[in-house]
């Protein structure tokens, strides 16, 4: 609209050609910012006979001359008014190199940048498969150095560690900015570290992981066997460890199975609080999609919801990527979604052979087979207390890993009552938080189960 309104305002102004060209083309469009218009003179117009003036006297001529024909000729032209200034390029030169001061220590202090803004403790979903990892979170968030160190989480893709992470980095720069946070993965560390050598410069690197008071590294696993970058850690470790400085990691696994880590750093690894993430079950995909949709501004139908959360299995980061793919189809057709337009839509995410895969009947072989008791027991009336928990076992594992009904497994399970399988599967759930054998137990027929 920029040229519309200068033409205007030749026209509106009478102002003649070589005038035009001398203080009103070159003038540009800085910013607009609600009703605020900055506009910049640039310096270098030397054309036309401005030649005389410096380039103060310039800014102040286009001021004094031309700055109320040119806000009226906008406010006639935009349909309302604006405060508009003038702006020499001394004064931007002025104001750029303070906003780039201001970028630059505010990234001293603590690395925002690399944080994502949503990974917040609000947007997070509290559900039992993650209700330690959020309490131990919160409690390091809060009291830094002071409860859990290291604190460590673990767990499968895509399930909320890296979110959890950045929630306590967010939460201690809003409300401890004294404190120097610094989140990396630990792929940024090996690499900063190689760098660091190859430019000579380990000191620089060692002044940056150890002068702070935070340090948050994502996804350790990636420094398994590499030789030299677990050496540096392991100081970089013992460095802050000992000033008492809070230090996080995340892994997918547990230190346990960290099978080629060094034995000093599993062992450090599990000085803390190692506390995992579980896969979400069926309620809190419900209420994590519950709470997207809402944050979204999406409407989804119930019975959507309930497809989306019986079929996506084990990550919610694929939860969101249905979320995302099912509001973006509907925009696109305007239709309503469906069970079957989301079946339609969500056909890659959903893949039919793992559908087809986990039956009731595998699951309860492979936990008879793990107690080392007949698949017959389990659908048995037998009530002894070595039938009994493997069964209720089987019930958590039907419910968590397939689609089946209550009904429909209440009959996979030798004709019982849906209300059996509900509550069997309801105390195994109790169990994985209070129990840490039923837990890893739990984990490990998991993978027997699905193994990929
Ligand atoms: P991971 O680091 O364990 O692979 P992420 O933290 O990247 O997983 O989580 C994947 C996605 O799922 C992210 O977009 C994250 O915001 C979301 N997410 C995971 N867990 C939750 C939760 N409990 N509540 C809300 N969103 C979650
Ligand atoms: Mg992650």
């Amino acid at each position: 609209k920029w040229d519309l309104i200068i033409q205007t305002l030749k026209e509106d102004y009478d102002i003649t050609d070589m005038s035009f060209r001398t203080w009103i083309k070159p003038i540009q469009v800085y910013s607009v910012v609600g009703d605020k218009i900055t506009l910049l003179i640039p310096e270098n117009n030397n054309d036309g006979d401005g030649k005389g003036l410096s380039y103060n006297m310039r800014v102040g001529y286009i001021e004094r001359k031309y700055l109320a024909a040119i806000t009226l000729t906008i406010a006639e032209i935009m349909g309302r008014e604006y405060d508009v200034t003038l702006m020499s390029s001394i004064d931007k030169e002025k104001i750029d190199k303070k906003q780039k001061q201001k970028d630059t220590s505010a990234s001293k202090n603590n690395n925002i940048q690399n944080l994502n803004p949503n990974y917040t403790f609000e947007t997070f979903v509290i559900g039992n498969n993650n209700n330690l990892a959020h309490a131990a979170s919160l409690a390091v968030a809060e009291t830094p150095g002071e409860v859990y160190n290291p604190l460590f989480i673990y767990g499968g893709v895509g399930l909320g560690k890296t979110h959890l992470m950045q929630a306590i980095a967010h939460f201690i720069i809003k409300t401890k900015p004294e404190l120097k946070v610094l989140y990396v993965t630990s792929e940024t560390f090996t690499n900063e570290l190689i760098d660091s050598v190859k430019n000579q410069k380990n000191s620089e690197f060692r002044e940056k992981y150890r002068n702070i008071d935070v340090l948050l590294i994502d996804d350790i696993q990636f420094i398994i066997g590499k030789e030299s970058t677990q050496e540096e850690f392991f100081h970089t470790f013992n460095a802050l460890y000992q000033d008492r400085k809070q230090i996080v990691i995340s892994s997918d696994r547990p230190p346990k199975e960290m099978e080629t880590l060094s034995e000093r750093l599993r062992t450090r690894f599990e000085m803390g609080l190692p506390v995992d993430i579980q896969i979400p079950t069926y309620e809190t995909k419900m209420a994590i999609l519950n709470k997207k949709a809402e944050l979204g501004g999406y409407d989804i139908p119930y019975e959507v919801k309930d497809y989306v959360a019986t079929h996506i299995k084990s990550s919610i980061r694929e939860l969101e990527g249905a979320l995302t793919k099912l509001s973006a189809f509907a925009k696109l057709s305007s239709n309503p979604i469906t069970v079957e337009f989301a079946e339609e839509a969500l056909k890659d995410l959903i893949s039919p052979d793992s559908r087809r895969e986990i039956t009731p009947e595998l699951i309860i072989d492979i936990v008879a087979e793990h107690f080392n008791i007949k698949s017959e027991d389990i659908l048995s009336q037998k009530r002894s207390a070595d039938i009994v928990y493997p069964r209720q076992i089987a019930m958590y594992l039907c419910r968590q890993m397939t689609t089946n009904t209550v009904q429909s497994l209440g009959k996979a399970f030798g004709n019982r009552d849906h209300t059996t399988i509900l509550h069997g599967a309801d105390k195994i759930n109790k169990m994985v938080i209070s129990d840490e054998n039923t837990k890893s137990t739990i984990d490990i027929l998991i993978k027997k189960i699905n193994p990929s």
